[in-house]
C-alpha cells in the first residue's frame, strides 16, 4: 500500500471553486482505506510523484446522487423549545442510546413558523466533480499506518 499526498483544486460543472488545498497542507491518504472518494482514488492509482492531472469524477463515484428521503420537514415541536433554529445549522439525529455516529449530518435549509426543513445529503451529493490534482509525494505506508488503516501526516506526526 502507498501513501499519497496531493494538492487539489475542486470545481463543479459550471467552473465554480468548491474547495482547494492550496496554501495549506496537501491531502494525504492511504490507498485502499476509503480516506478519499473512490472515483478520485481510482484515477490517481497510476500517478507518480510530481504528476499533474485533471480528474473528473461523476456524482455516483463521489458523494453519491441526492437522496430525496434525506430531505424532509420536521415539526418545530421536535426541537428544544428555546433553541433558536437558524438556516445553516447542522446536527445529527438520535437520542441517548442510539447510534448517533451513524447518522448523516443534517443541515437546516429553511425554517417556517411551524416547521424546520432539513437535508441530510452531503453538500456535494448529486454533483460531478472536477479536480486539478498535483501529486506532492508518494511513499510506502508505514506498519503503523497499515495497522491503523489511515495515513498519518507528513513528518510522521499523529493526527486523528
Ligand atoms: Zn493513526
Amino acid at each position: 500500500m502507498r501513501v499519497v499526498s496531493f494538492h487539489y483544486v475542486l470545481k463543479n460543472k459550471s467552473g465554480e471553486l468548491l474547495d482547494s488545498s492550496s496554501g495549506g497542507e496537501p491531502m494525504t491518504y492511504l490507498e485502499g482505506s476509503g480516506q478519499i472518494i473512490p472515483g478520485l482514488e481510482s484515477q490517481l492509482k497510476s500517478c507518480a510523484s510530481g504528476d499533474k492531472k485533471k480528474v473528473e469524477v461523476k456524482a455516483k463515484d463521489a458523494y453519491g446522487e441526492k437522496d430525496s428521503e434525506l430531505a424532509f420537514d420536521v415539526p418545530r415541536t421536535q426541537f428544544p423549545p428555546n433553541e433558536d433554529i437558524q438556516v445553516g445549522m447542522q446536527f445529527k439525529i438520535g437520542g441517548p442510546g442510539s447510534d448517533q455516529e451513524a447518522s448523516p449530518v443534517f443541515t437546516v435549509v429553511k425554517t417556517s413558523a411551524t416547521h424546520v426543513s432539513v437535508d441530510g445529503n452531503h453538500p456535494l451529493a448529486g454533483q460531478d466533480l472536477f479536480f486539478d490534482v498535483e501529486i506532492v509525494e508518494i511513499r510506502a505506508a508505514t506498519p503503523e499506518e497499515l495497522s491503523h488503516g489511515h495515513a498519518h501526516g507528513r513528518g510522521g506526526h499523529h493526527h486523528h
